[in-house]
């Protein structure tokens, strides 16, 4: 082989911190506090006190390797330990804020953290399983709404009174740098242990123009939590371009959103469906009211962005929605639904159909899906299948070495989403290959029906389920939020998915509740649905679907 001369330079995050600090000090940095006001900094002051808190870190004695929780909302100060811990070597671990105490302390024990950076505000959480994790020696508390309790170190003092002058360590690209766990709903969470080369390949994959398209002159703001999958790659993105970034803090009902989105002339946002549905009813409410004009892309990923509130957002109110695929294992970003250049003259139904899909992949990740033997199955649009994926930014294992069985022989990883993949890469989520609906033999694509259901005017949000049935083995089940004020019977509902599915997929029963219930990461808790109401048919003999 005639090797190539170039440079061999590590990919760390410590570049990242030096270029925004050398090149885009000026660039702001907003987050709102809890009690609603604005606090302004900029990479300039950030990359100084990112400086500090290593100094300050190393001075308690973390050492390369250790894990440093975060148990914080979205703010500058949980950007300044995104940075800090991984350009000293060590790891940063997000603790996600809605998890329950018992899964909190099961995952800070399994991470053996040593030192935790928490929020005054999510203090009482932590102290909830605090004593179940013994490998926490520093518990710093970021003063948000309030001082640090007794026995507790204050963030500000702590990096207020740490050497200005840090020398960041010279680091390997594969050292370690975060540290996720996955919010799956069976089984215990496992941990993804993301290295300095997979964030910051994972960056540039943002960055690009096919990928979320994140540039300097961006103002982003990342609604997704920053302990959701790194908050989608969005902050270490941002700060790798320099681009101005605002952080929501606690605040996520929708006109404390939209407020912030108009004031700070956000261009570029990203969160789960929840949050978007929100925000386009209140926008159909009051049409006038906020002026988005700068805002050019909605990033939606996490669960499926129903069509029509992706076309109901660019017909009703000219904003785009970009559909994206992701997973914690993936760093996250795995598939944005883009329509190709060769495709743009495409009817409009079709161009909403891809946009609606989960898209293709990124480029370094490639992708294929499986049936029962391992085998590779078409791209025929049709064939359901595992996808599986690999890349730079793919998880090799887990950190624990847990779920083996995730990871194939031949170097993919097992996603668990069931899939089918067009002729031209698009890729459409079928189903959690747990959700997944079998009635009498056939497969029943849950998330098209969600889909099709939260386009019918009167619905807010569906979610179907398999339901035990004596005679077809599953059935799907609808339950159904509607709108405030809407109404639509089950006749109706089933009429209308009728228009667009055959006669076997249509739900047997549709259920009107108050609110579905979530993961902490905001899906649909489908295994909670079904053990309510998985025995609705237990009774009945069974007909015909
Ligand atoms: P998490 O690791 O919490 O990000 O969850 C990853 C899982 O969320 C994926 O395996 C999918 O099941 C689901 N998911 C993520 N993005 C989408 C999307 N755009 N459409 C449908 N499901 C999605």
């Amino acid at each position: 082989m005639l090797e190539g001369r170039m440079m061999h330079v590590p990919l760390t995050l410590t570049h990242f911190v030096e270029r925004a600090r050398s090149l885009f000090g000026r660039s702001e940095i907003v987050s709102r506090l809890p009690d609603g006001r604005l606090e302004r900094s900029d990479y300039g002051a950030v990359a100084g006190r990112v400086a500090r808190l290593c100094s300050a870190l190393r001075g308690l004695g973390v050492r390369p390797g250790d894990r440093v929780a975060t148990l914080c909302w979205n703010h500058a100060r949980h950007l300044e330990v995104y940075l800090a811990a991984p350009a000293m070597g060590a790891v940063v671990h997000t603790l996600n804020l809605r998890l329950h105490p018992d899964e909190l302390a099961y995952i800070a024990a399994h991470a053996e953290d040593k030192a935790v950076v928490v929020d005054r505000s999510l203090y009482k959480l932590w102290s909830a399983f605090a004593a179940r994790v013994p490998s926490v020696r520093h518990v710093v508390v970021v003063p948000d709404d309030g001082p640090a309790p007794e026995g507790t170190i204050d963030y500000e003092a702590l990096v207020g009174g740490a050497a200005a002058d840090f020398d960041f360590p010279r680091l390997e690209e594969n050292a370690a740098a975060m540290l996720c766990y996955t919010s799956g709903t069976t089984g215990n969470p496992k941990g993804v242990l993301y290295s300095h080369r997979s964030c910051v390949l994972h960056s540039m994959a943002v960055c690009a123009r096919d990928g979320l398209g994140v540039g300097n002159d961006d103002t982003v703001m990342p609604v997704v939590p920053m302990f959701h999958a790194a908050a989608w790659g969005l902050p270490y993105a941002a700060v790798a371009c320099g681009a101005k970034v605002v952080f929501p803090g606690p605040r996520l009902d929708p006109p404390s959103l939209l407020e912030l989105l108009e004031r700070e002339r956000v261009t570029l946002t990203a969160g789960v469906p929840t949050i978007w549905l929100g925000i386009l009813q209140a926008l159909d409410r009051e049409p006038k009211r906020y002026d988005l004009s700068r805002l050019r892309s909605m990033v939606v990923g996490g669960s499926a962005a129903p069509a029509a509130m992706i076309d109901g957002f660019r017909e009703r109110h000219g904003l785009e929605v970009l559909h994206a695929w992701g997973m914690t294992e993936l760093n996250p970003l795995g598939t944005v639904a883009r329509v190709k250049g060769t495709l743009q003259g495409r009817p409009a139904a079709e161009l909403l159909e891809l946009r609606a899909s989960q898209g293709v992949p990124v480029p370094l990740v490639e992708q294929r899906h499986t049936g029962d033997d391992g085998r590779a199955l078409p791209w025929d649009g049709k064939t359901f299948g595992e996808l599986e994926v690999r890349g730079p930014w793919v998880a090799a294992s887990y950190f624990g070495d847990e779920g083996k069985d995730r990871f194939t022989s031949d170097g993919w990883f097992k996603t668990g989403d069931v899939v089918t993949i067009d002729p031209e890469g698009y890729v459409r989520i079928v189903d959690r290959s747990k959700d997944v609906i079998k009635s009498g033999g056939e497969w029943i694509s849950s998330v098209a029906l969600e889909n099709a259901l939260m386009g019918h005017p009167a619905v807010l949000e569906a979610a179907v389920f398999a339901a035990n049935h004596p005679r077809w083995g599953e059935r799907p089940v609808a339950a159904v939020v509607l709108k405030e004020g809407a109404s639509a019977g089950e006749a109706e509902l089933a009429s209308h998915l009728a228009a667009g599915f055959a006669k076997y997929c249509v739900p047997d029963r549709f259920l009107f509740v108050k609110e579905i219930p979530r993961t902490s990461t905001g899906k649909f808790l489908k295994t909670k649905l079904r053990e309510r109401y998985g025995d609705v048919f237990a009774a009945e003999g069974g007909g015909e679907p």
